[in-house]
């Protein structure tokens, strides 16, 4: 693989994961999303299916909910 391939393929990935945050937070309001929308990663099926409209990944979940916790202190 020369230089220029290299480049090119980190480009492609670049945007791919771009293009996947960006459909993650435009089918925000369907129910039917199935990426993350905090990092735009696939959310496993079983995931989605045991947690309706589930709208993150289990890292991005917890992670929301430890905030959560952190800015509810009185
Ligand atoms: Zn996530």
């Amino acid at each position: 693989m020369d230089v220029v391939d290299q480049a090119q393929r980190l480009a492609e990935q670049d945007l791919e994961r771009a293009l996947n945050k960006n459909k993650a937070n435009f089918v925000g309001q369907d129910v039917d999303f199935n990426h993350c929308l905090e990092c735009g990663i696939e959310i496993p099926k079983a995931r989605r299916d045991a947690i309706h409209s589930c709208k993150h990944c289990v890292d991005c979940q917890e992670r929301l909910e430890r905030q959560a916790k952190h800015y509810r202190k009185p």
